[in-house]
């Protein structure tokens, strides 16, 4: 016969299965797997994020219940960050002795991190929506004095109209006004370098909400450079990068974007947290001010024929630039093939699928050097890809 105390284990999941079809996997955490699920009643689809709390030999009692409180602590923050539309929503929740169930509506595009692998690298416009969206939930998070502490592309999902969701509050906090922290967590990459001095001195003065600016800082030059600002090899010289804020906008991808958006990375990019600005300020800047206007703007029929005039003349322009424009010969693709930019974006795009996301470039070492040394025939098929693209008018 099951013990008292196996009961509620027994109701608690049974519940969540009869509500509830469980699929395949999304995506998978230390203790948790997100599985998609169908609600049988209305065919509605989800995702459910179960977090095994069982006894096994991978874990602690004292682990477990570790997994457990933050779990318990995940759950009240998300239900009290409900409603806002870049966050995702908690849609139910169950808990036995061995497992929580998470309900959470189902985003279909994935992770932002497997968007940005496919693209490279974002425009600064697509790169505007999605950080203003995120500098949105930052903003409003800590206006609550709630601390994400672990945004990342992985942790940022997409819903089916390209939106962003911000999801995993499981490192998230709410804090007294003004108190500082010293626990150290998060993703090495992503750290502030005040939570890194936390790691390493047990004095320090703590940190405190400027860790998540940090953080879309980090997002924000990875999504426009497609490759992050610190990165070594040896997670304790990339450190040492973050903990002086050493970073460049030497690659090739800055040559074409603006000073406004370089601008606005390096305000969030300061190691001092004092002087790091707030999300609102960030909000504030002129890289999210600049198509304001254009967008109320009414046109008198003056404007219009004026308009009408600029794009005859910007027409004309392009036309003469085709004209005069050096035809893309195998010659010019194997000379310099990083110089062409569609091959660029295609050396980037095979350097990704060949080394995953993390590949970094700096001025010395960039990803079409990965290029140089390879079989000829690989310099030939990209000549033809070239070929080809360029009859597609590119
Ligand atoms: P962990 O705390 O284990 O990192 P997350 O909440 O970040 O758990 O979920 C892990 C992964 O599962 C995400 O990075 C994502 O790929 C996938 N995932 C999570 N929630 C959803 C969702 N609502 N829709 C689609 N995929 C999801
Ligand atoms: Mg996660």
């Amino acid at each position: 016969m099951a013990k008292e105390d196996e009961i509620p284990d027994w109701v608690g999941a049974q519940e969540f299965y009869d509500k509830y079809d469980p699929k395949e996997i999304l995506g998978r955490g230390v203790s948790s797997v997100v599985r998609r699920c169908v609600n049988k009643r209305t065919t509605q689809e989800y995702a459910v994020k179960i977090i095994d709390i069982t006894p096994s030999d991978k874990m602690t009692s004292q682990e477990i219940e570790e997994v457990r409180n933050a779990t318990l602590k995940e759950i009240d923050i998300l239900k009290k960050v409900c409603g806002q539309e870049n966050i995702i929503q908690l849609k139910d929740c169950y808990e036995t002795k061995a497992f929580f169930f998470l309900v959470f509506d189902l985003m279909k595009k994935g992770e932002l991190f497997d968007y940005l692998t496919e693209k490279v690298t974002l425009s600064e416009k697509e790169t505007r929506k999605i950080m203003r969206a995120l500098l949105e939930v930052v903003g409003f998070l800590h206006s609550q004095n709630i601390l994400h502490r672990d945004l990342k592309p992985e942790n940022i999902l997409l819903d089916d109209n390209m939106n962003i969701k911000v999801t995993d509050f499981g490192f998230a906090i709410q804090i007294a006004p003004g108190q500082k922290l010293n626990e150290v967590c998060g993703t090495p990459g992503y750290l502030a370098p005040e939570i890194i001095e936390c790691s390493m001195d047990p004095h320090h003065s703590g940190y405190g909400p400027a860790v998540d600016i940090w953080s879309a800082g980090v997002i924000m030059y990875t999504l426009l450079a497609g490759s992050p600002p610190f990165w070594h090899r040896k997670q304790m010289l990339m450190l040492r990068m973050i903990l002086a804020g050493n970073y460049q906008f030497t690659s090739p991808e800055w040559d074409d974007r603006s000073d406004t958006v370089k601008d606005l990375i390096s305000r969030m990019l300061v190691v001092n947290p004092e002087q790091r600005c707030s999300a609102l300020e960030a909000l504030s800047h002129p890289f999210f001010q600049q198509y304001v206007s254009a967008e109320v703007r009414h046109f008198s029929p003056y404007r219009r024929f004026k308009v009408l005039c600029v794009t005859v003349v910007a027409a004309m322009r392009i036309y003469c630039n085709y004209r005069r424009a050096k035809p893309v010969t195998k010659e010019v693709v194997k000379s310099d093939p990083y110089a062409v930019k569609p091959i660029r974006k295609l050396i980037d795009a095979c350097a990704f699928k060949i080394y995953g996301h993390w590949v970094k470039k700096g001025q010395t070492q960039n990803r079409a050097a990965l290029f140089e040394n390879s079989p000829k025939t690989l310099l030939l098929s990209l000549a033809a890809e070239a070929e080809d693209m360029s009859q597609r008018a590119w």
